[in-house]
């Protein structure tokens, strides 16, 4: 019997192999993955394991030993290159073709990249492996300061542990806002005072036009000025990993598009985490997500229905971002909402905004807020009394009970 082939060892193709096996499935099991390291979570790559806080025992999904245990055929270093849907192949860099029976693809996705002038000079980083952070913390070590292109919470997560490690930071953000593709004008401006109070510059409606300097980045040209800098971090946006997919043939569109199976446009392939364009039965509408849930949850359906089972992903999607001792976590997307609710005091920074929608909870955005997080995620779509979620004097356990 050929084995069940996952391609690309990121957050979903850790959890599906995991699932497999708890699951019962004993048959073969190989991952591909074209990074040197066994599955791993990237969250903290912007948070803790760059300022140092964790080590890498801590971003690995599991310990290297759980996959040689449940014998999980677990191949680092090793790119695929194709995938052959008529004979059921995949075939790697180094010139191995492997059979499967099932194929996950869990390729993730890859940073938007500058095409600008001098974006090839030495300094200028993306973040999104161990590698890229590995580089980027010794880089810091030696810095004075630090420019970050893009107000995203990447790049803002990396400016609170720039500033407070001692750097100067310039945060450029070619919108008029800080997170104006994710979240509200309060929420934006929240996290620019929050931001600006902790000593970073942010600079809005900044488009960068180039990097010069000598070999090394110097300075970050923005039209008619500039900034002088030791470093640059991009944090623009991802790409999803679709071109293998695509390749092989199948219906992609803005990411693999999947069922809510999981399946692909081949009844043999499935593929889960950021490369998918899947659709959302509770939001009514096809979504392609960046995040960790997203992944998780997406690997648990696919594994299921790999093996045979009839598992479908219906999720309110969720997120989170830690920013100094900030946490912010968000059901659903605040654009559904047309009313907001604030729970608690914004300049306490423990507080929530619910969004609500003919009536219903449709997000939250909540900070040092756990509690209302999880509240909501129940409540999400339920009808509610919005003098009540107001009321930090009502306890918002009582909705549930309804
Ligand atoms: C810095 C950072 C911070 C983040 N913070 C948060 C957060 O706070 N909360 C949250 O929910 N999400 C966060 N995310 C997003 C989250 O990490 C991703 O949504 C998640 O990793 C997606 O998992 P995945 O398995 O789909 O893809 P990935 O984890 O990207 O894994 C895909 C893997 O496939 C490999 N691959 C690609 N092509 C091939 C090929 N042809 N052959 C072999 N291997 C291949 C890739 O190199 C990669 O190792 C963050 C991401 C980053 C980068």
């Amino acid at each position: 019997m050929s084995a069940m082939v996952m391609v690309g060892a990121g957050h979903a193709a850790g959890q599906a192999a995991a699932t497999l096996r708890q699951a019962g499935y004993e048959g073969e099991l190989i991952i591909l993955g074209d990074e040197s390291h066994p599955p791993y979570q990237r969250p903290p790559l912007s948070k803790q394991y760059l300022s140092g806080e964790h080590g890498l025992e801590k971003v690995y999904l599991r310990p290297e030993k759980f996959y040689a245990d449940r014998n999980i055929d677990l191949r680092t270093d090793t790119s695929v290159i194709k995938i052959d849907p008529a004979n059921k192949s995949v075939t790697t860099s180094g010139g191995n073709t492997i059979d499967y029976e099932k194929l996950l693809i869990a390729t993730g996705s890859r940073p938007r990249k500058l095409g600008i002038e001098g974006s090839d000079l030495e300094g200028v980083h993306y973040l999104r492996t161990i590698a890229d952070v590995d580089v980027i913390s010794t880089a810091m070590k030696s810095a004075t300061n630090v420019c970050i292109v893009g107000g995203g919470y990447i790049g803002l997560e990396v400016a609170s542990v720039a500033v407070v490690s001692g750097l100067q930071v310039n945060v450029l953000e070619m919108e008029e806002r800080i997170l104006q593709r994710v979240t509200t004008p309060e929420m934006s401006e929240f996290y620019h005072d929050l931001h600006t109070g902790r000593g970073v510059a942010i600079h809005v409606n900044t488009a960068c036009s180039g990097f010069e300097g000598d070999g090394h980045v110097e300075r970050v040209v923005c039209g008619e000025t500039s900034i002088d800098t030791d470093l640059v971090i991009v944090g623009i946006g991802i790409i999803p990993n679709t071109e293998l997919a695509s390749d092989a043939g199948l219906t992609c569109d803005n990411g693999i598009v999947v069922d809510d199976h999981c399946v692909t446009s081949d009844p043999n392939i499935f593929a889960a985490g950021d490369c998918t364009n899947h659709p959302n039965p509770i939001l009514d509408r096809r979504l392609r997500l960046e995040s960790v849930p997203n992944a998780m949850e997406q690997a648990r359906t696919a594994a299921a229905n790999m093996a045979g089972g009839d598992k479908s992903y219906a999720a309110v999607p969720w997120f989170w971002s830690d920013q100094y001792e900030l946490k912010l976590q968000m059901v659903g997307f605040s654009s559904d909402g047309d009313v907001q609710v604030v729970r608690g005091n914004k300049a306490t920074n423990k507080f929530a905004v619910f969004y609500i929608s003919n009536g219903a909870i449709v997000a939250v955005d909540a900070i040092n807020s756990p509690r209302e997080f999880m509240i909501a995620k129940q409540l999400y779509g339920k009808q509610v009394d919005v003098s009540q979620l107001a009321d930090v004097n009502f306890d918002l356990k009582n909705l549930l009970q309804k």
